[in-house]
């Protein structure tokens, strides 16, 4: 069967750091082997749910670079889960109970009193017609639970190697709740059956919901995927990322400057042995990706490590990758500016910065005005190239005597307004005479 994947967001907010690495792996694994990324939203929630972080997320993605992806809505599928539950009454394993929370917590903490794991005890089984029609007259509604069959569950897990799971050891998962509504369980393994998903690729803290999910695939008349679930992503502290880190929002780290490329190879490399490199497309890290690299340790999300691969991608980036968005950003100077400056960047929008300091009108620091002076005298005529610079500061030194930081260090101010940035060499050309000059003079150009 085609390798078919889904990455299944909840669109109650949107992707961060974390989830984002989860489609990353559902996309280049179906990249990998020539299959399938279907993008599924679990909207069962409807009133967290909303189309506006739906579109978030598409955006998001799109961004990523991961665009285009077929997409399901759960909302669209309740029909086809009102026809799984039927399935399952009919087959004895989904089972009405009528315990309150307040019930359970009581005999969760019994249970736990008497050193027993705290396992549904299965008491709403032993219910009679009669006990259910009275529970019903006094206003209860049940929940529905799966009933597992006692034994034992064991997967090959793509990440983890081989698991096994005494499903006895669980309670019966609940699919149904008071009010009618699912529990994520029930659609999720219905969607999964109906659209052919071979391989379900998502975080660790699923993996408990493996076991159960792989009977219910059973009772459904289904052949269970394979399964593959990667560890998360811990901070630089080595603390569970928060999902309200507006910083690891996709679209924090996009306003914060990083390149969609640079995240992508990050996150694909983090947990890897492979060492941490800037990619120049998605499809780039399709060879090298591999989920038995994985290490079942939690990856080390580090933003300072992530800004510095983002300014390595963008040293080594070529002008007609960046063009376009260097024209919105109202930045000229063509392929000489950016060959230029991108070596001094650490996000994009500092091209914007240099841009400026090259077309002015900039204020000059004049740290010695007689060498300013003579430099200014001394400008060879235009036209100007690369290697006016050389020709030109040598003449400067030969005529005044100062050398090293004493000769660079008040051209530079006085050229650029700073004390470091892009070579002199390469910007001399593109600040052109007329300025070079009047800035030399002390002049705001
Ligand atoms: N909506 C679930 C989540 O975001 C999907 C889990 C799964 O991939 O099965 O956690």
């Amino acid at each position: 069967m085609a390798v078919t994947v889904r990455f299944a967001p909840s669109p109650t907010g949107r992707l961060h750091a974390g989830n984002m690495r989860t489609a990353l792996f559902n996309w280049l694994f179906a990249r990998k082997h020539g299959g399938r990324f279907l993008l599924r939203l679990d909207d069962t929630d409807a009133e967290r749910s909303t189309e506006a972080f739906a579109e978030g997320i598409r955006e998001d993605l799109a961004w990523l670079g991961i665009d285009r992806a077929e997409e399901v809505r759960q909302s669209d599928r309740f029909a086809r889960y009102g026809a799984a539950v039927e399935k399952l009454k009919t087959s004895g394993r989904l089972y009405p109970s009528y315990e309150t929370p307040e019930e359970l917590e009581l005999k969760r903490k019994r249970q736990l009193a008497r050193g027993k794991p705290p396992v549904y005890d299965r008491a709403a089984l032993k219910l009679t017609d009669a006990d259910r029609a009275k529970l019903e007259a006094e206003g209860r509604k049940p929940h529905w639970r799966f009933l597992l069959e006692q034994r034992d569950v064991v997967w090959d897990d793509l990440v983890r190697g081989r698991q096994h799971v005494d499903a006895a050891s669980l309670s019966d998962p609940v699919l149904v709740r008071e009010d009618g509504t699912y529990l994520y369980t029930l659609p999720s393994v219905a969607d999964d059956v109906d659209l052919g998903i071979t391989h379900v690729i998502r975080g660790e803290d699923h993996v408990a919901n493996t076991a159960p999910q792989i009977q219910l695939f059973e009772a459904l008349d289904a052949k269970p995927p394979a399964f593959g679930h990667h560890s998360l992503l811990v901070g630089a502290d080595g603390q569970a990322l928060s999902k309200r880190d507006r910083s690891l929002a996709i679209e924090g780290l996009r306003a914060g400057g990083i390149e969609a490329l640079a995240v992508a190879s990050y996150a694909a490399t983090l947990g890897t042995p492979d060492p941490v490199a800037p990619h120049a497309s998605l499809d780039e890290l399709v060879p090298g990706f591999d989920l038995a690299k994985l290490s079942r340790a939690p990856a080390r999300f580090d933003p300072n490590e992530l800004r510095l691969l983002n300014a390595r991608f963008l040293h080594a980036l070529p002008y007609d990758a960046v063009a376009d968005r260097l024209h919105e950003m109202g930045v000229g100077g063509g392929e000489t500016f950016w060959e230029a400056v991108r070596g001094n960047l650490a996000v994009l929008a500092d091209a914007k910065f240099w841009w400026l300091v090259v077309k002015g009108p900039l204020e000059p620091v004049i740290a010695d005005r007689a060498l300013c002076r003579k430099a200014a005298e001394l400008l060879p005529p235009e036209p100007w190239d690369v290697n006016v610079w050389t020709a030109w500061s040598a003449a400067v030194k030969e005529a005044t005597g100062a050398k090293g930081k004493a000769l660079f260090g008040p051209l530079r101010l006085a050229l650029t307004g700073r004390e470091d940035g892009p070579e002199l060499k390469q910007l001399l050309p593109l600040i052109v005479r007329e300025r070079a000059s009047a800035r030399l003079e002390g002049k705001t150009a």
